[in-house]
């Protein structure tokens, strides 16, 4: 709509076979996430990108903080920032919603009639079920709150920003894949750990 070209990647040209994956003893929505992370970083640089921007709104963070909190995760916050700064091989990050919240997000939508996905289907999960409830149950206890504290999102993403800065302050430098050469925190990194864990699933 905006003249930006879509560029669509196969995922199975980078060895990713959904199929066998799912059948891993490990959530799909987390080998998903990882499979996500791995090539919207090394897709983009590839093709000379500086930057990568998501559409993570307000809402969306305040989910992950409270769920990375609760799963002990603390590491994971330090990502929670509206600008990840490059580092290494890997792109700097944009969030430029950071501080919008979910209902105005989807007011601005309709508004300006710009179409999304609205139910989330996996075709590894249930067909017929929408993925994502435990997410939506979340936005409406952050909605309750924000009824009664009108300025809780805007402060909450604001004092995640700050603590994500100090927490990424003190994590180690990622280093580089042994076998693919991407970013990660170990000497092999989570893809290929899991390419390789895949290949043995029939
Ligand atoms: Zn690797």
């Amino acid at each position: 709509m905006i003249g930006i070209p879509l560029i669509k990647i196969d995922v199975s040209e980078y060895g990713v076979d959904m199929k066998k994956i799912a059948k891993l003893p490990r959530p799909i929505c987390s080998s998903c996430g990882l499979i996500k992370r791995y090539l919207m970083n090394k897709v983009p640089r590839e093709m000379e990108a500086n930057k990568i921007a998501t559409g993570h709104h307000g809402d969306d963070f305040l989910v992950f903080f409270f769920k990375n909190i609760m799963g002990g995760n603390i590491e994971w916050i330090a990502k929670f920032t509206p600008l990840l700064k490059s580092s290494g091989k890997s792109i700097a990050r944009i969030r430029p919603l950071f501080f919008v919240g979910n209902e105005d997000n989807e007011k601005f939508c309709n508004a300006v009639e710009l179409p999304y996905i609205r139910e989330e289907l996996c075709p590894y999960i249930n067909f017929k079920r929408k993925i994502d409830k435990s997410r939506k149950k979340w936005f409406e206890i952050i909605n309750q709150i924000q009824k009664k504290k009108p300025d809780f999102r805007e402060r909450m993403v604001d004092g995640i920003a700050k603590l994500a800065k100090r927490i990424y302050s003190s994590l180690e430098k990622p280093r580089e894949c042994k076998l693919c050469g991407e970013p990660t925190n170990a000497e092999i990194c989570g893809f290929c750990k899991l390419i390789e864990m895949s290949k043995n699933k029939k």
